[in-house]
Order: C-alpha cells, then structure tokens, then sequence
C-alpha cells in the first residue's frame, strides 16, 4: 500500500504542464455553442419565433407546428456544428444531471430526422432514478419535458435540450420542476406588488448569481485515496503541519497547473453561454473558486450544474480532480455555493436596490423587509433545503456558516428599519414629506458606503442583492432556491393582502404600507443578526431568542412536513403532499447511503490498511526494543511507544466491529427517517471521531515510509 502512495506522488509531482491560451477574444466564441434567440431568429419563420419568443418571456405553452419548426431550426444548426446526436438534458433527485443520447440519424430514410414530439418529449429509461416511492413499477418510465426558457446546446456532439423530469401523473422527479413553479410564484406576487407603484411592470425574474467553490488534487492521489473515490472525503488524515493559519493562499498567485485547467474550462463554459468572470484562490490551501456574471435563476441553475461537469471534464484531461464535496478535508475550510439572489422587474428595476427616488425606495424596503420576514418565518425549511450529509460538516461544525439562519444586513439599514419601526406611528399631515419624516428618503446615500461585510452570515444583504451561503459546494441551487423564491412569494402574497385590506378600511396606500411593514419589522426582529455567527455566544443568544439551531441533516428535513411548509408548498402549486414525502424519502435514504459508505471506507481501510501498517512497525520496535534490552541499554521510550501503539491498534479493532453491529442492527428498521437518525446518531456521531482520532495519531507515530495513505500535506500543496 505504501508503495502505491509513493508511485502516485512521482507521478503528481512528474506530471507536465498543459498549456492553454486563450485564442482571440472571448467575444468571438462566446455563446458559440448555444441555440439561443438571435440563432433561432436566423433559421424560423418570422410567426414561429414569435411565438417561440413568447414561450420563453411568457411562460405560454408551445403548439406541434411550433416545436416542429424549433426542432427542425435546432437540427439544421446542430448539424452544421458538427452534432450527431441529441439529447433530453435534465437533473434527477440523483443530485448529478442525466442524458440519454439519441442519434439524429435515422437508418430507415437514410437521412438525420429531429422532430418537434422527440423536441418536446422523451421516455429515458429511468427506473434506476429515485422517486421516493412515487414511481411504482407500472409507471416506472416517467417522462422528459422540454423547457424552452432554458437555450439548447451543444456539448461534444451533442444537442443538449434542458427538460423536466416527471411521472407520468405529473409528479415531479427532477430539482428543476418545482423551481420552475417557485420562480413563477415569486412572479406573481411580486408583480402585483409593483403593480401598485407601477403598472408597467408585468413580470418579476429572479436572478441568481452563483459563486462556486472546490478544490483541485492531482488525480493520481486522488485515485490513491479509497475514501476520496467512494466517499467524496477523506475520512482520514492528519492536518499538515501549514495549514491555512497563514492566509497566504488566499492571495497568493495560481500554480500554473491549475491555472491552465481554469483557463480551459472558462473556455469552454464561455462557449457554452456561461458567463464566468471571476476566478481566484480560496481561503485552504488548493482550494479556488469560479463565479460567473447573475442570470435568470433557472438558467443560472442549469448553468451551475452544467458547469460542475464541464470542469469535472476538463481536469480529467489536465490528469487532475476537482472535489465539490462540502467538506473534502478536515481542518481546512469547506466548499460551499454562494447564492446572490434578487428580484427584477421586466422594466429594469432591481427591487433590492436601493434608489435615488424616496418613492421607489418604500419599494425596495418592502422587498426588503418582506425577505427578512419570510427567511424568519420559514428559517428551519430555508435550512431544510440545504441539508446533506455532506454539508452537516459545514453547517453548525463551527465552520462558515453555522445552522442558525440569521440575516445580515449592515448597520445603516439597521439603523434604517430601526427609525422606521420607532417613527412609523408619526402622524402625516397634507404637505408633509412622508418619506422625509420616516427616514427612508435618506437611503441611497447611505448604501453606497455601506462596506461592512460579514462572512459569518449565512443570509447576507450585500448592497443590491441576498447572498445565502449555506448552499452545499456539491449541491444543486434548484433546491434551496425553490424553497426562497417559495418563502418570498407566500410573504408578498400577505403583505399584498394585508395592504389591500387596510386600504379597503379606508388607509391611504402609503400609510398602509409602512403600518404593515413597521409590524414585519418588529416581529421578525430576532432573525435579525450583525455579530460572529460562528461565536458560541451566538449560540447562546439564538436560542433565548427562540431561533433553531439544527445540526444534522434527518432532522432538518423535518421542516419540509410540517403543517407550515406543506402549505405554503401546496398553495403555491410548488409541490404536493406527495411530493414532499416522497422528497423527503429520497434525501433521508442518500442520507443512509452515504454515511453507510463512509463507515465502510473507514473500517475497510483502518483494518485492512492501518492496522497491518502499524503492527508491521510496532514488529520493528519491538525488534529494537529487544536489541537494546540485550546490550543493556535503556528501552523504555521504545517500549512506552509499543504499547501506544498497541492502544489504538485495539481502539481500532474494537470500535470498527462495534460500529459494523450498530449498522447491522440499523439495517433492519424499515423507517427511513429513524434509520437515518440512527446513522447520524449512533454510527457517525458514536465511531467517526474515535476512529479517525486513532488512526490520525499513527499517523503522527508511525514511519512515514511505511504509511499507506497520501499525507493531507502531499495532496494539497500541488504547485
Ligand atoms: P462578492 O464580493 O461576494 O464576490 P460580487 O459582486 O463579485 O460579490 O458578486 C458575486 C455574484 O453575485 C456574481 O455572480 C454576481 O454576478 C452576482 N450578482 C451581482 N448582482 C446580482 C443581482 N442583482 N442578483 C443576483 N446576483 C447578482
Ligand atoms: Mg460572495
């Protein structure tokens, strides 16, 4: 084993560099691959891009003799690119994307066929993905739909056509569905807020921005490494001696190994219509971060997921490894997505931003303090939605950023709904400036220098926009921004209702408005927080202040059951009740798979991989030991050092057979959300620790020629 670590560092550290330089201007490939608007608009008729436009402006469906036209367009262009096939693209509850890749060749006619039916529907074989129980045999297939507001591309030889995933009642199956009836939610609501200041504005689009983190390894240690293959981390490994105290990666300049896999993968992403604008180190060591310009949030979503496979792609051909897992190595910083959420309006009017005009900004505090309020009511499904096994190392780990959902906001806007709340009940007379006397004309000026930031927050205000950065590294936006488009759109819809109310009583619009808002702003105070998230005295404060603070995935998803949630879920037409159980079905069983998988890796490897090293040294010492004992000389060191080791040797036996009888006994409960409580609980938080406590001290004690693992330090300081 040993020898297979040292083979995998000369081959890393032997590995040549791939050049990548960008040829022209980014302009000149940029969008290349996708069949977008002005593609469609050169190929179509003039009545069938209009209507094809309106499909995706509007929502409204697309007749036959339109998806003819479309799919017969999408084929004459994907040919001429050189496409052979195509393909129905979409994301299962797998958590990854799907295709099944069908040729446009048809061996019949002798000719390449695409017709507007293969355009808007296909059956994959999809047995194999996970439906939480909806699916039953007889309605195994389920189907693929078409989502025209998302472009067509090409990805190798491929059409690539965005799709829904659904049974054949309708029931979703995929992460896209439901946010597609999130977003058109959020849409509704929020035009007919704006609808009272502006009747021009018909639709509302939520934009996301997502910021993606991960980390790079060269593949051969990678590969090296049973746990980082079938768990995504490692579940073993001493931190190095540097870890990131020195903040020096941060800053520092990109190895050049790196630099051209980024370079490559920008490319690519770019031809493919992803914005990617920025890139730079992260704060551990080998760890970066790539984010691209905000787009509409359903395609920002397919973006992202688009995204993680084009670089997963590309470093395989720079022999490297791009890990998103959340939490790939203990000790140094996590992977997370930052989502950067707003809501525009289709005349252009970013509705978290704060403006020039008094008037417009009583418009941006209304979205505004009605996102702090939804995130307080439905803080415990916001935390819901970013569950996983693998975020529960980021999440309350004293890590960025903790379990507790609290709102950043700054002290200026702190101060801002402060005077709000204590002056709303003045009395406006005729000819007074209401907004003067509230304070709110005064905004804009003060945001501009609003500059403090606080990267402790896990829902954060940063100027024109939220950024919620409990998102997993790994994870698919779809779901936790279904869940805040969701949340936002119930609380306009209240507001809204509240407004219309007070009005119908007789209160002038405006009054009405602040009344309501001044009692949002006090009952959601508590979710209001500016301080070190990650303080223990947080802890302390949050729980006085009734807020959750739920460490573990099996019991957040609880949120989504209860009375609350189902709801709003139902009333919106987001999910149903089925939905949610089957939902919940199908992340509370990934949540046994994947911690089972875990406490395999580690008993395979401490008794198959540690042990055996560390008797096979502590057969040295003793040798030594017994060497010095026959010329006298004094052996106790040696001899203490034996039975150290002899110590965890035992620990390791002992608790590895100890764990694999909790899991047998697990394994016979039939309900899957105690049986994921029970793997939280008493799997992963009885053994993991013990274990890798053990096996990170031989680590330390055992001869560095002989460990079989790659070292923490040999696979993250990659030059
Ligand atoms: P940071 O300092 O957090 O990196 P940036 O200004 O670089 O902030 O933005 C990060 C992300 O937020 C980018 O993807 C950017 O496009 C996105 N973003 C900017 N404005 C908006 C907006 N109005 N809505 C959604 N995302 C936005
Ligand atoms: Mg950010």
């Amino acid at each position: 084993m040993a020898q297979l670590r040292f083979k995998a560092l000369e081959l890393a550290n032997n590995r040549p560099r791939i050049r990548v330089d960008v040829q022209g201007k980014i302009s000149d490939f940029f969008r290349q691959d996708v069949f977008g608007l002005k593609e469609m608009q050169a190929i179509l008729s003039p009545e069938a891009f209009k209507k094809i436009k309106q499909a995706i402006d509007e929502g409204s469906k697309v007749d036959a003799e339109t998806a003819d036209a479309v799919a017969s367009a999408a084929k004459t262009w994907a040919l001429g690119k050189g496409a052979t096939h195509f393909t129905h693209w979409f994301q299962p509850l797998t958590g990854s994307t799907a295709e099944k890749h069908d040729t446009f060749f048809d061996a019949m006619t002798g000719m390449e066929r695409f017709k507007g039916s293969a355009l808007v529907q296909q059956e994959p074989d999809a047995s194999s993905f996970p439906s939480g129980g909806i699916r039953s045999t007889f309605e195994a297939r389920g189907y693929t739909a078409w989502d025209p507001s998302s472009p067509m591309f090409i990805y190798g030889v491929t059409l690539c056509i965005p799709t829904v995933f659904v049974s054949y009642n309708g029931e979703a199956l995929d992460n896209k569905a439901p946010l597609l009836k999130a977003v058109e939610a959020v849409d509704k609501a929020a035009t007919q807020v704006c609808q009272m200041f502006d009747r021009k504005v018909t639709r509302v689009k939520a934009s996301l921005g997502c910021e993606q983190e991960y980390f790079v390894i060269d593949k051969a240690l990678y590969a090296s490494r049973p746990d980082l293959v079938m768990a995504g981390r490692t579940v073993f490994g001493h931190n190095p001696a540097r870890g990131q105290q020195l903040d020096d990666h941060y800053f520092g300049s990109i190895p050049p190994r790196i630099y051209d896999f980024m370079k490559e993968f920008e490319i690519e992403a770019l031809k493919l219509g992803i914005p990617v604008s920025t890139r730079h180190n992260e704060v551990a060591p080998s760890q970066f971060e790539v984010a691209p310009l905000f787009e509409d949030i359903n395609v920002a979503s397919d973006h992202n997921q688009l995204l993680m496979d084009i670089m997963s792609k590309v470093a395989e051909r720079h022999s490297l490894k791009v890990l998103f897992h959340e939490k790939p190595f203990a000790g140094l910083n996590g992977t997370g997505k930052h989502n950067n959420w707003s809501l525009i309006t289709d005349t252009g009017v970013n509705l978290f931003q704060p403006s020039t005009s008094a008037r417009e900004n009583l418009l941006f505090l209304i979205f505004f303090v009605n996102t702090i309020k939804a995130v307080y009511e439905h803080a415990d499904l916001l935390r819901g939605s970013v569950a996983s096994a693998g975020n529960d190392h980021r999440l309350g780990a004293n890590e960025a950023p903790p379990a507790i959902m609290s709102v950043f906001i700054g002290s200026q806007l702190t101060a801002v709904l402060d005077e709000l709340e204590k002056k709303g009940n003045i009395k406006v007379e005729k000819g007074d400036n209401m907004y003067m006397k509230l304070g709110i004309d005064k905004i804009p000026s003060i945001i501009q220098d609003n500059t403090d930031r606080n990267r402790t927050s896990p829902f954060a205000f940063t100027g024109n926009k939220f950024e919620f950065r409990a998102v997993g590294g790994s994870e698919n936006s779809a779901s936790s921004m279904t869940v805040l488009n969701l949340i936002v759109a119930d609380q306009l819809t209240q507001f809204y209702d509240a407004v219309q109310k007070e009005m119908k009583k007789g209160a002038e619009k405006r009054m009405a408005i602040v009344s309501i808002l001044r009692k949002y702003i006090k009952e959601s105070k508590a979710i209001r927080f500016e301080g070190d998230g990650y303080s223990d005295g947080w802890k302390n404060e949050a729980e006085k202040r009734g807020l959750s603070n739920i460490s573990d995935t099996p019991r957040a998803l609880d949120a989504y059951l209860s009375k609350k949630s189902r709801e709003i879920f139902v009333k919106h037409q987001v999910l149903t009740d089925r939905e949610l159980e089957a939902r919940n079905e199908i992340r509370w069983e990934s949540y046994i798979m994947k911690i089972q998988i875990e406490s395999r890796v580690m008993g395979d490897l401490a008794l198959n991989h540690i042990v055996p090293t560390a008797i096979a040294y502590q057969n040295k010492l003793i040798e030594n030991a017994n060497g010095l004992k026959g010329l006298n000389i004094n052996n106790k060191e040696v001899v203490k050092t034996i039975e150290t080791i002899s110590g965890y040797i035992e620990t390791l036996k002992r608790e590895v057979y100890n764990m694999t009888e909790e899991r047998k006994r697990l394994n016979k409960l039939t309900d899957s959300r105690e049986k994921a409580i029970g793997y939280c609980d008493d799997v992963k938080g009885k053994y993991f620790d013990k274990i890798r406590y053990a096996v990170d001290k031989l680590e330390l004690m055992v001869d560095d020629e002989d460990w079989p693992l790659v070292k923490y330090r040999e696979m993250l300081f990659l030059r």
